[in-house]
């Protein structure tokens, strides 16, 4: 069976428009993102550009805000300081990666990490990490709403991450371990977390191996066709995080966007398997929503 990551997106962004309408009906103030990117990288513009269309379909308010890629990190910071101390944004993110010359982890630990809707301060890092209230970043988010909404439940689970990533990998694993209860309250329909979590990576031995005793496998390795049939055992969930770009001389941009999964093959032996795209690419825009829209309800009942 499919995961239809776009589905159910759709039906997030329903859920978030209807609440954002009616805060809009009782003459309150909406939540507002702010989107700062440097430089003109093709793939952040294009990133950029898809998270405020998913804004403006919700009625979040975006804003962007772009500087040249000579920036000095200083300026950058005093930007980030600007925005911890405006209250009128609610949220905000730098899109990554940032020019060589400035430092990602001293951009990152500057956030107000409850402004921080990208989940990747070592604040919320840590606060996740304690299973204390945090906003978690939007990929990992996404793939624990997603199994949730389909009632995958991981508890007792073997659950295998291939990836160490601060932005999936690493959350995604620490997300699966934590106990059941500390999932987020909206996540009712299938216990997440109390699962056996392995995380594999580039240094692992006999990762075929590992993956076969795996009752659900998530890759994120930026690998095409790393998972094949003979490593995945019948009736496993596959989720695949991976985004490449294939050659492929029939489209006409003369290339494919495809996953870390040989989909092909793996979806005949799996239970649930993501498809590429339209599986964990719209969760985790519409996380982000939520992540903004969590941003702007903890700043009422001052529950981050
Ligand atoms: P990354 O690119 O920073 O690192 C890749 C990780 O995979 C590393 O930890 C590495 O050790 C591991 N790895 C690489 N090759 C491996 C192999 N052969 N065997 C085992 N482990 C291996 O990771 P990232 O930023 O999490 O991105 C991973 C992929 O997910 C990329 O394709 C990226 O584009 C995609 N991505 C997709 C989304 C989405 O919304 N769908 C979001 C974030 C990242």
């Amino acid at each position: 069976m499919i995961l239809d990551g776009k589905k159910i997106a759709a039906e997030i962004r329903a859920e978030l428009r209807e609440q954002i309408e009616a805060l809009r009906a009782q003459g309150q103030r909406v939540p507002k993102l702010a989107i700062v990117i440097v430089g003109n990288n093709p793939a952040s513009e294009t990133y950029v550009a898809n998270k405020i269309k998913a804004c403006a379909e919700v009625g979040i308010e975006a804003v962007r805000i772009a500087y040249t890629s000579d920036i000095t990190e200083q300026t950058l910071l005093t930007e980030i300081h600007r925005l911890n101390n405006d209250e009128t944004i609610d949220g905000f993110i730098v899109q990554l990666p940032l020019p060589e010359h400035i430092r990602e982890s001293v951009i990152l630990s500057a956030i107000d990490y409850r402004k921080d809707v990208d989940g990747l301060t070592p604040e919320n890092i840590g606060r996740t990490v304690q299973g204390m209230p945090s906003i978690i970043s939007a990929t990992p988010r996404g793939i624990r709403e997603l199994l949730a909404r389909y009632q995958i439940a991981t508890a007792g689970k073997h659950v295998v991450v291939i990836g160490r990533s601060n932005i999936v990998g690493k959350p995604m694993a620490i997300l699966l371990m934590q106990r059941a209860y500390l999932s987020l309250p909206n996540i009712s329909a299938a216990s997440f977390g109390d699962a056996t979590v392995t995380i594999c990576h580039s240094k692992t031995q006999d990762l075929a191996a590992i993956c076969r005793t795996a009752d659900i496998i998530i890759v994120a390795a930026g690998s095409p066709g790393l998972l094949t049939a003979d490593m995945v055992r019948e009736g496993a969930v596959i989720i695949d995080v991976g985004i490449n770009r294939v050659e492929d001389i029939s489209s006409p941009h003369g290339y494919k966007l495809v996953g870390d999964v040989d989909f092909e093959n793996v979806s005949k032996k799996a239970a649930y398997i993501t498809p590429v795209p339209g599986g964990v690419g719209p969760m985790t825009i519409v996380s982000l929503l939520q992540n903004t829209m969590q941003a702007y309800t903890s700043k009422q009942n001052k529950s981050l």
